[in-house]
Formats: structure tokens, sequence, C-alpha cells
């Protein structure tokens, strides 16, 4: 049965509302007065931590310093080192090991639950909600909010309830329900656009070598400027080098998905229309590549081209792909490659142009840019400027992250200072 009152009522329960949540009651030291109501609008609460990271969910990532992790943001950048002072990836880790659920560093910095299971993650904070006296209540759509002259708030519900509050956090992810709610009562919207996208190819000269990864390789984007731009030439090229994946439509991979995030209000603008420019050695110098094609000449002179990379770690597919696109016979030996041809290779592995046709299929995008604009909160507190006892968290506001856990991060301490913030009001109160 919904309360008609509560003190805290949380809108939204994915991995900020419920952070926001549990933080609120448990730094109240479990009994705020009012209780916390947490309310989510599907049957299932958590439902992306769920499907996240291939249903391994990466809650985090092992990028312990503040003024370095907010590189891992296009949208709230340095905004963030306030939030990231107080709590940052050190403190998730920590506070999930209190609540019971250890998390497992990779290789390459993500991590993840030691049980492999974004399940894991979920059940750890449901039991938190419940250990802390959060009211779960599912099925309960918030739709229309209003601040009442004498504080706080009256939040209408789909179902034609109504709950009032002391204190209100909106967080409702990317969903445009929160934006309406927060944009009746004062605040603005930086218009959202997808992030975090697979790029699709023209006619994908590279259909061919689809499942093929390469590490490191370097992407340029060459944004065209837009119709009546001052300067043709005043796009800022964007960079960026690491994994990329080879798919059936396009690119794909962590260092395509941290192109696509920062340039993704700009890629948006040209109807995801730009040049790309790939160096499949990953930047490496040209004197180096050189390096390379004068050993295999003289150390490989007999072995067939096809049978012999300038490195090891070249892709067999891609290397052959090259020779045949440059019109190089693969069974001509090392000794016999014409300079002419050399030069062309070298080319192709260091420049190679595609045209960008558009975005991976729909559903590859994970996250939204835009939202509540952070001028207008308070990122000590997650408070809204506009509104008192409003509070703001998660995607729902103008930020987001790279592939990586960032994202959740970013989740994680917005939340985690509200309730901080909220059970400091309810103190002093
Ligand atoms: C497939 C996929 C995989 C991902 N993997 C990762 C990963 O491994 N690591 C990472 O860091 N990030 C990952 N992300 C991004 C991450 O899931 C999001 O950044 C994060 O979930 C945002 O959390 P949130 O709480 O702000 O919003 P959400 O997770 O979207 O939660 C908002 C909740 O509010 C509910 N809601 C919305 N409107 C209302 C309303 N009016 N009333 C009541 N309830 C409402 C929604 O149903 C939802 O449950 C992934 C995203 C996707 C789509």
């Amino acid at each position: 049965m919904l309360p008609s009152r509560a003190s805290v009522v949380v809108v939204g329960g994915g991995p900020a509302g419920f952070m926001a949540a549990i933080a609120a009651a448990e730094a109240a030291g479990g009994s705020v007065p009012g209780g916390v109501l947490l309310l989510e609008s599907t049957p299932e609460p958590l439902h992306k931590v769920l499907i996240s990271g291939g249903g391994r969910c990466n809650v985090t990532h092992a990028c312990w310093d503040p003024r370095v992790l907010v590189d891992h943001y296009p949208r709230g950048g340095k905004a963030l080192r306030g939030p990231f002072s107080r709590f940052a990836t050190g403190d998730t880790v920590a506070w999930f090991q209190a609540h019971g659920l250890q998390l497992v560093e990779e290789p390459d910095g993500r991590l993840f639950p030691r049980s492999n299971r974004s399940s894991s993650v979920v059940d750890t904070l449901r039991r938190a909600a419940i250990a802390a006296g959060v009211e779960l209540h599912t099925a309960q759509a918030g739709q229309v909010a209003e601040a009442l002259p004498g504080g706080g708030f009256r939040l209408r519900l789909r179902s034609g309830a109504e709950v009032e509050a002391e204190h209100l956090v909106l967080a409702t992810g990317s969903h445009p329900s929160g934006q309406r709610i927060a944009a009746s009562l004062g605040h603005g919207l930086v218009a959202p656009v997808p992030s975090l996208f697979t790029l699709t190819l023209a006619d994908h000269p590279l259909l061919d070598l689809a499942g093929v990864a390469m590490d490191p390789v370097q992407l340029e984007l060459l944004l065209p400027p837009l119709p009546g731009a001052a300067s043709a030439g005043a796009t800022k090229p964007q960079r960026q080098r690491g994994p990329v994946l080879i798919t059936h439509w396009g690119l794909s991979g962590p260092a395509t998905l941290r192109l696509t995030a920062f340039a993704a209000r700009a890629l948006r603008e040209r109807r995801y229309r730009a040049e790309l420019r790939v160096d499949w050695t990953g930047g490496r110098k040209p004197a180096e590549l050189e390096g390379w094609f004068v050993d295999a000449r003289r150390e490989q002179a007999r072995r067939q081209l096809g049978n012999w990379r300038p490195w090891p770690d070249l892709s067999r597919r891609l290397w052959l792909h090259l020779l045949t696109l440059g019109g190089i016979d693969a069974s001509l030996r090392w000794a016999d490659l014409p300079r002419r041809s050399e030069q062309a290779l070298v080319t192709a592995l260091r420049d190679s142009r595609y045209q960008i046709s558009g975005r991976g299929p729909f559903g590859e995008e994970f996250v939204t840019a835009g939202g509540i604009p952070l001028a207008e909160v308070n990122l000590a507190t997650m408070e809204s400027r506009v509104q008192p006892g409003l509070f703001l968290v998660g995607e729902l506001l103008d930020v987001d992250g790279v592939t990586g856990g960032f994202n959740f991060q970013h989740c994680w301490t917005s939340g985690w200072l509200a309730g901080q913030a909220l059970a400091a009001q309810r103190t002093c109160s």
C-alpha cells in the first residue's frame, strides 16, 4: 500500500535512485522519520544494471584519481572533480565490499562483481535497500510534481495516486517523464542525443573482414563544416586510439565508442555523416613502419607477402585485404616488392579513409548525452539550484561517460552525495 506522505521520495529505481535512497536512509541511521520511498515505474527495478556489461555489470573502473577520472566524461568533465573528490571509484569498491559484494579488476581496469553476474549487483542493492528501511514500490510511475507553498512537493502518479514529500529525488535516467517533471519545477534541458554508438560505413568496404579485431588502432573523425559555419576548416578533428572491431555494418570496439561519445553532438548535427581516417598501425611513426618493411625485405626476402606480415599483431585477414586493395599479388616475395607498392601499403596502413553513413543498428547506444544542465545543480549536494528540496541524480543530468564503468560510477557518486545531503537536511530539520 502506497503511503500518502514520506520524508524522501525517490522517483526511479535505477542505480542512481537506489544509491540515493540507500545512502539517505543509512546516513540517517536507518530510520529517516517519515521514511524513504523509492518508486519505480516498471515491475522490475534496476533493469539496466541487469543487462549491463553483457550480463556481468561493469560496476566501475580502476581509475582512482578524480583528476584523471573526469577525462572519461565527454559531458560533465572538470565539473565532476568536486563530486569525485568526495565519492570516487575507490569509494564504490569499498561501498560494495561493505555491503557484501566484492569487485574484481580486469587487466583493462574494468571492475566486475566476483560472481561475473550482474544479478549479484542487483541483489546487493536490493538487500541494502531493505536493510536500510527503504520502501520500494514497483509499477508506480511519477507523472507530475508541484512544489507546495509551505515547502515540499506533491507528486501525482500515473495511477492517479498522490504522494506528498518533503524532499523529492529525480533519478529517472534518460526517460522523458523525469525531464518533464524537472521542467515543470523550473529546470531547463540540454537536448538529449545518443552517445556511445557504433559506426556504419557507406558501402562497407571492410565487410569481408567482419569479426576482425585490431589493437591499437587510431581513429580520426574528419567532420565536414556545418552549412553556414563561419570557417570551413574550423571543425576540430576528434581522435581516439585503442581496440577496434570490424562488424557486419561498420566499426565497433572501445576506440569507436569513445570517438562517438566525444563527438556525439557534432555527429548528430551532421546527421551521422563524416569521414573517418583509420591508422591501422595505432599511430606509429612512419620511420618505425619503414624499419619493419626494411627488416622484412632483408630477413624474410624469400617469403611471400601473404605469409609474412610487417608486424605480428597485424591481422592476417586485414593484411591480405590491404594487399588486394593495392593490387599487390600476395604470392610475391618480399624481396620483389616494388617501392611504389610499398609506399601504397604504408599509406593504406597509416591513412585509410572511410565514409561514415550513420549510427550502428538501433539498440547499440548505451547512454544519452544531454539532460538537466549541471549549472542548475549544486554538485556538492545534487540539490537543485532552481527548486530547493529537489535533488537530481544519474543519467537525468547532462553527464555521460565513455564505456568502462564510468556511467555507473557517476550514478553511485551523484546518488551517494544526494543521500548524504538528504540525511543532513533531515537531521537539521
Ligand atoms: C545495454 C546497456 C549496457 C550498459 N552497460 C554499462 C556498464 O557495464 N557499465 C556502465 O557504467 N554503464 C553501462 N550502461 C549505462 C548505464 O546503464 C546507465 O548509465 C545507468 O543505468 C543510468 O542509471 P540511472 O539510474 O541514472 O538511470 P536508469 O538506469 O535508466 O534508471 C532509471 C529508472 O527509473 C525508472 N523510471 C523512469 N521514469 C520513471 C518515472 N516517471 N517514475 C518512476 N520510475 C521511472 C526507469 O524504469 C528506470 O528503472 C549500460 C547501458 C545499457 C543500455
